[in-house]
């Protein structure tokens, strides 16, 4: 028997619009046509759980093959099959249907790539790369006959009978000549790889099974070790260092998810990796692009994301207002916080030295999210120059009584470079001050986010102003020098320096700091940060020269010297002084430099 008719659907010639929609996505057929296989089977193993078919269930697997005299691609499955009606029923109406829809609300939409891969085309995407496909199957249902369905993706199709004698679907794609690289194994390889690489039912290719059914996130953690963890993020990322720790998600209310996200091991900023978390619907592989679906700062975190309930058929603009994304990631950001959470409360220890990992995720998180903000505040660290870590409060608590300030402010110091700033971390140590090492690109945000929440608290880098100003106390301060004396002092200086964006004043500061301390004020260096990473609309200040403070300590020796000296002897006193705080500051390069060495070796040769 054959019968031949026409599909009826509202686009006339809808092929050759979708394959020029989703041409950069052809390869997704594949995951569309062995999701059909598996739900297929998914379904013959439910009907006998619950009784409703009692035949063999026999071998499951789904086969994937590949004819490259045939030009043909095979998926056969041995699931429920369709009886000739259901074709019908279910390809001809459905799959045609859901085809033709798409096309009539996307053929008018400007940004075409925004629908590409959101939009599973489930059977009809079998045309992308196919001229004709073939459906060969048979239903699980008592005294079935087996049915061929052919069809060129026009609305034309024909069923005729067929010889098939078990049960469950054969699809026979006849890759036309464009499509071509899809007769090539490796390729087919490949994408079954991304796409099918955990699916629930075992998917053959040439022999070999390439699929995990039973991937660890669809398990109870109780059922887990961390040797699983560990291995699973082997078999997700084998070129990666192992992970510092994970969460196990799980819910079914009010949403479903589940999933393993992993916290990497980074080894500096620079090498931040986004799109590392793959989402899965039924363990079918839908994107890496989590960008909606995980909050920002969690993109940094590897791993794997389950849910049925992520729409994945809508736009992207759809996706970030859609009320189940947002409740995801208000869960994923909550279950994050707690794991940390418990781990600084169990292991105080293990924390620590896993912080250099986690304190980026944890800054950008209290940056980016402030309920975050209100979970982390208690274990996020702040590490002093001598290595140790403290919580804010417990910070607070150790520096108020000597880093209070006469207008009650409590002043942070901290060090961008210990190195660098070597002078004043040490000048600031020996007054008893504590210093903090916030080093890493994220802390100058973090720094700004400290002070907004933190009541009555400055931050303030060492070398912003010179020692005794950074936290000033009500004591006047007595200069050895009178006001004549400052006055020439300064002039001297000015003379030597030359140079106008080196602002010189002359302070009474103690005989044991340096002669010449060379500052740039914090709000300054605030705001070149700013606009050289482009915030604040500070734009024209990556154009202008710092302007620095050049502090003369009126009672330090050797400007006594340089007042006693003879007037040629007093500029280059005070200039090779000045180049010895800049130097000390890693501020003397070039002729400069040169110079300085010059004059150094040439006073060495008078004394
Ligand atoms: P969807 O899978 O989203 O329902 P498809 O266009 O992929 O849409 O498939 C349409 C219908 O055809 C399916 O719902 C299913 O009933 C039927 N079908 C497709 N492939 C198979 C198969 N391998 N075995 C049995 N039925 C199938």
């Amino acid at each position: 028997m054959e019968e031949r008719g026409s599909i009826s659907i509202h686009t006339e010639n809808i092929f050759p619009i979708i394959k020029k929609f989703l041409y950069s996505d052809h390869e997704i057929f594949l995951r569309e046509l062995v999701s059909n296989a598996v739900d297929a089977t998914q379904k013959i193993k439910r009907l006998a759980a619950i009784g409703e078919f009692t035949g063999e269930l026999g071998d499951l697997t789904v086969k994937v093959a590949v004819d490259k005299e045939a030009r043909t691609i095979t998926i056969a499955d041995h699931g429920i099959g369709m009886t000739a009606e259901e074709i019908k029923k279910y390809i001809n109406q459905i799959a045609f249907s859901g085809a033709s829809e798409f096309v009539e609300r996307y053929k008018d939409s400007g940004d075409k790539s925004q629908i590409i891969g959101q939009f599973g085309l489930g059977f009809y995407s079998a045309f992308m790369v196919s001229d004709r496909v073939e459906i060969i199957t048979k239903s699980y249902k008592e005294g079935s006959e087996a049915a061929h369905w052919t069809c060129d993706g026009s609305t034309e199709f024909a069923i005729i009978d067929a010889e098939k004698e078990t049960r469950g679907t054969n699809v026979i794609l006849n890759v036309t000549e464009d499509s071509e690289e899809f007769l090539e194994p490796a390729r087919i390889r490949a994408i079954l790889d991304k796409y099918c690489k955990f699916l629930p039912v075992p998917v053959e290719f040439e022999g070999e099974v390439i699929n995990n059914p039973n991937p660890i996130w669809t398990k109870q953690p109780s059922e887990l070790t961390d040797e699983d963890y560990k291995a699973f993020y082997k078999e997700l990322y084998p070129f990666s260092e192992a992970p510092l720790f994970w969460i196990h998600l799980n819910v079914d209310y009010p949403f479903n998810l589940t999933g393993i996200l992993y916290f990497p091991k980074i080894k500096n900023e620079f090498e931040l990796q986004r799109n590392k978390i793959q989402l899965y619907s039924r363990q079918v592989f839908i994107t890496d692009e989590v960008k909606d679906v995980v909050p920002e700062f969690l993109m940094l975190l590897h791993g794997v994301i389950d849910s049925p309930d992520i729409p994945l058929n809508v736009s992207r603009s759809f996706l970030q207002a859609d009320s189940s994304v947002k409740k995801i990631n208000t869960y994923i950001t909550k279950k994050v916080a707690d794991k940390l959470n418990e781990l600084f409360k169990k292991d105080r220890t293990a924390f620590e030295s896993s912080w250099s990992d986690i304190n980026v995720f944890v800054k950008y998180g209290m940056l980016s999210d402030d309920k975050f903000y209100e979970r982390a505040k208690d274990f996020v660290l702040l590490q002093s120059t001598d290595g140790k870590y403290y919580t804010i409060e417990e910070y607070k608590a150790l520096v108020a009584p000597n880093q209070t300030n006469k207008s009650d402010q409590l002043v942070l110091l901290y060090t961008t470079d210990e190195n660098k700033q070597h002078a004043f971390v040490e000048a600031a140590q020996s007054r008893g001050y504590n210093v903090l090492k916030l080093d890493t690109l994220i802390d100058s945000h973090f720094i700004g986010l400290l002070e907004q929440k933190l009541e009555k608290t400055t931050l303030k880098r060492v070398d912003s102003e010179t020692t005794d100003k950074l936290i000033e106390k009500d004591e006047t301060k007595e200069s050895v020098l009178n006001d004549k004396e400052k006055e020439d002092l300064k002039t001297a200086y000015e003379q030597a320096i030359s140079n106008q964006h080196m602002l010189v004043e002359v302070a009474p500061l103690s005989p044991d700091d340096a002669p010449v301390v060379i500052t740039l004020p914090e709000f300054m260096r605030r705001m070149k940060d700013m606009s050289k990473s482009g915030g604040g609309g500070m734009m024209f200040m990556g154009d202008m020269p710092d302007t620095y403070n050049v502090t003369i300590n009126a009672n330090h020796p050797l400007n006594q010297r340089v007042l006693s000296a003879a007037d040629e002897d007093k500029t280059r006193i005070a200039r090779q002084a000045f180049d010895l705080a800049l130097l000390s500051q890693n501020m003397l390069s070039g002729a400069a430099l040169t110079a300085f060495v010059k004059r150094s070796f040439d006073l060495m040769t008078k004394e």
